[in-house]
């Protein structure tokens, strides 16, 4: 990676000027033909796959827009995210190379990170909605959860170290979008949050709900205050590639220091998404990835603290047990939120969206609604990930 030859003033890329800056790069044979396409599917950023044909080389530039198109506005949204995906990226890849994008190249002015083209792979959201199950999913991502949160954490970096990778990773203005997003706005009558009109008499439910509010504010709070290691901070199905062979996760625009529940709640919550879209007979790998991403995590996570861990206290009786029960209700807890924002907020997903059949497709979302009160209330009790399934059979 180099950080030179940058740009001194941002402009977006076209599909033009695209292929000139991969051109410039040297990360194509000179004179090479290269054909360019705008490939993003988000509101945020722009993204550009890049070819050479001839030789079958190809690149991904990511570059971010200065607003959010949101509900046909737009809001003015910090560049410096790009430098905090590069970051983050380039972190990982130290950590798990086999499950995040290689960075070739980073530019703060223009916005941009080049990175490897995972084109080979799908989106695993959009291929568990087809019925895809990944056997490898969860077991990569268990690994990459684990040595990803232990890694940037005070229990494998000297404190002083820590606090100085959390400065570079201070994120507040997209922390602040998962602030309302997810922990306020679906738990009061905001205008943003988008739900059909058969849900009006659920929702309202929740909204007049004290005992639930209470403790989604108690998990805000946590997400507000606690800086236990690097997130990804948007980890959900979308954000990675996947085939039965590999894993890959992109997008850590929202990566910042945060609690060490909230990437696997949020990944396992929507697995459970995915699994309240499915007929009953077709939940079931979903079930077995929600159990063996915890199990795996846990594993990898014991594993390395016997290894690796610098804390004075890393040895003493019962330390390692209590942190994971308090990870875990932290973990279901924020999957419970997840849940909820993803069925009635302003950012929905195409799993529950896309059921064809509408009063199944309501149904599912009262089940989700349902569920995710469930877990959020129920977090300390819950022992395991496994126990997810039960609310699926018993709570309707
Ligand atoms: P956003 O932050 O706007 O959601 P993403 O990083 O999720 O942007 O990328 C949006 C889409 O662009 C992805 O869903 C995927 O289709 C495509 N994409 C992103 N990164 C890559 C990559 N490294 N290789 C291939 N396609 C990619
Ligand atoms: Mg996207
Ligand atoms: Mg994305
Ligand atoms: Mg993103």
């Amino acid at each position: 990676m180099s950080f030179s030859n940058q740009q001194s003033t941002y402009e977006p890329l076209t599909e033009s000027t695209a292929t000139s800056l991969a051109t410039k790069l040297g990360l194509f044979e000179q004179g090479a033909v290269l054909r360019s396409k705008e490939i993003g599917d988000g509101n945020l950023n722009l993204v550009f796959h890049i070819v050479d044909d001839k030789t079958n080389i190809s690149i991904i530039i990511k570059q971010a827009l200065p607003y959010a198109k949101v509900v046909g506005e737009s809001w003015p949204l910090t560049l410096k995210r790009a430098t905090i995906e590069s970051n983050a990226l380039l972190t990982y890849y130290n950590l798990v190379p086999d499950l995040v994008p290689k960075v070739f190249y980073t530019d703060e002015v223009l916005a941009i990170t080049v990175m490897e083209d995972l084109s080979h792979l799908e989106i695993s959201r959009s291929g568990l909605i087809k019925g895809q199950n990944y056997p490898l999913l969860s077991e990569h991502i268990g690994r990459y959860l684990a040595h990803t949160l232990f890694y940037t954490s005070d229990f494998a970096l000297n404190p002083q170290e820590k606090k100085k990778l959390a400065h570079r990773f201070s994120n507040p203005e997209l922390c602040k979008i998962t602030e309302d997003l997810v922990f306020t706005d679906p738990f009061f009558d905001i205008d943003t949050n988008n739900f059909e009109s058969e849900l009006q008499a659920d929702v309202e439910k929740l909204w007049n709900d004290s005992k639930l509010k209470l403790e989604v504010a108690k998990l805000k709070q946590k997400f507000l205050t606690q800086g236990d290691a690097l997130l990804h901070g948007d980890l959900h199905t979308g954000s990675i590639f996947a085939s039965d062979q590999e894993t890959k996760v992109i997008d850590p625009e929202f990566a910042f220091y945060g609690p060490f529940g909230f990437d696997i709640g949020q990944f396992l919550a929507n697995l459970v998404l995915n699994a309240l879209s499915r007929e009953t007979d077709k939940q079931e790998p979903l079930f077995t990835h929600i159990d063996k991403t915890w199990a795996v995590f846990v594993d990898t996570f014991s594993h390395l603290w016997e290894k690796d861990n610098v804390e004075a206290y890393a040895k003493i009786d019962g330390y390692l047990d209590s942190l994971l029960k308090q990870i875990l209700e932290d973990t279901i807890g924020f999957a419970g939120c997840e849940i909820i924002r993803r069925t009635i907020g302003l950012a929905h997903v195409a799993d529950l969206d896309q059921i064809e059949d509408y009063n199944a497709k309501i149904l599912s979302k009262q089940q989700a609604l349902q569920l995710g009160k469930e877990l959020i209330l129920s977090r300390s009790t819950i022992s395991s990930p496994t126990e997810i399934r039960n609310y699926f059979q018993t709570s309707y």
